[in-house]
């Protein structure tokens, strides 16, 4: 099938009071193996190009994979932009055939963000394509964007955000963290359902990388509708290749390390979906 935009698969959320898995991608394999798992357990997926994969290979080649990918997939997929830095990126995607894209303007002074963001949903809603924003800036490293200290979203800037800004997901700071939490991650789950009742979008949970399975489900039943795994992600394929040291043969090698992300991404699926 054709891509499809964020905002239909969160649609599908809602209705299933489920989560749809952002995984970030950053070769042809990983796409390959994530598609493998959505399509065996049945469910949307969300295939994420971030910064790192931009600086890495720019936008040449990864959304051509994401598209063909699509053509021949049996589950809906998205082309989404992780952590867009800036308006002229948001319209380099909007080009390329995303069909979601998302500007990240939480690190800057809060009207500045509302300034930008309404740009990008201004342009992308001009040609169909989908804008996740972010409020809060989430802690932690991602491709080497760093955040430090108090990420707990203000709600009262989430009130004064979602009057003006018409996005089709909002990304909450709860005490989520990019990269692999030391120890249990501490999620204010009040805060959480505060957000909602305010009449938000569906909300995004980044830092979905280890993340215990009974907190993401406290997390969907109070209305988060897309959750992002990369750390997991490439630690798998990553760990998938040092299993395989020594092996001569290229395709045993990526074969094994694709293997690792499948099953992650199954298992993943499966806790987004409440199939436990
Ligand atoms: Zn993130």
């Amino acid at each position: 099938m054709a891509l499809v935009t964020l905002k239909e698969v969160l649609e599908t959320a809602e209705r299933t009071n489920t989560a749809i898995p952002g995984f970030n991608i950053d070769n042809i394999e990983i796409p390959e193996a994530i598609m493998e798992a959505a399509e065996a357990e049945n469910c949307p997926v969300i295939l994420t190009i971030g910064q790192g994969a931009i600086q890495a290979g720019g936008l040449r080649h990864l959304p051509d994979v994401v598209r063909r990918l699509a053509e021949s997939s049996t589950v809906p997929v998205v082309m989404h932009l992780d952590h867009g830095v800036s308006y002229e990126q948001t319209i380099a995607c909007l080009r390329a055939g995303f069909t979601s894209v998302m500007y990240d303007g939480s690190h800057h002074p809060f009207a500045e963000n509302v300034r930008e963001s309404t740009a990008v949903v201004r342009a992308a809603h001009a040609v169909g394509v989908s804008v996740e924003c972010e409020l809060g800036a989430i802690s932690g490293v991602e491709d080497g964007i760093s955040h430090s200290g108090a990420n707990l979203v203000d709600l009262d800037e989430v009130r004064r955000f979602i009057e003006v800004v018409d996005c089709d997901a909002l990304a909450v700071g709860i005490g989520n963290a990019h990269g692999i939490y030391k120890g249990t991650p501490n999620l204010d789950f009040d805060r959480l359902a505060a957000c909602r009742r305010l009449g938000t979008p569906p909300l995004v949970l980044h830092g979905g990388s280890g993340i215990p399975a009974d907190m993401i489900q406290r997390a969907i039943s109070l209305g988060i509708r897309k959750i992002n795994v990369a750390t997991e992600v490439r630690l798998a394929f990553l760990e998938g290749l040092e299993a395989s040291v020594g092996c001569r043969d290229i395709y045993a090698v990526y074969g094994a390390a694709k293997s690792r992300v499948t099953e992650l991404a199954r298992t993943k699926i499966r806790m987004f979906q409440n199939k436990g």
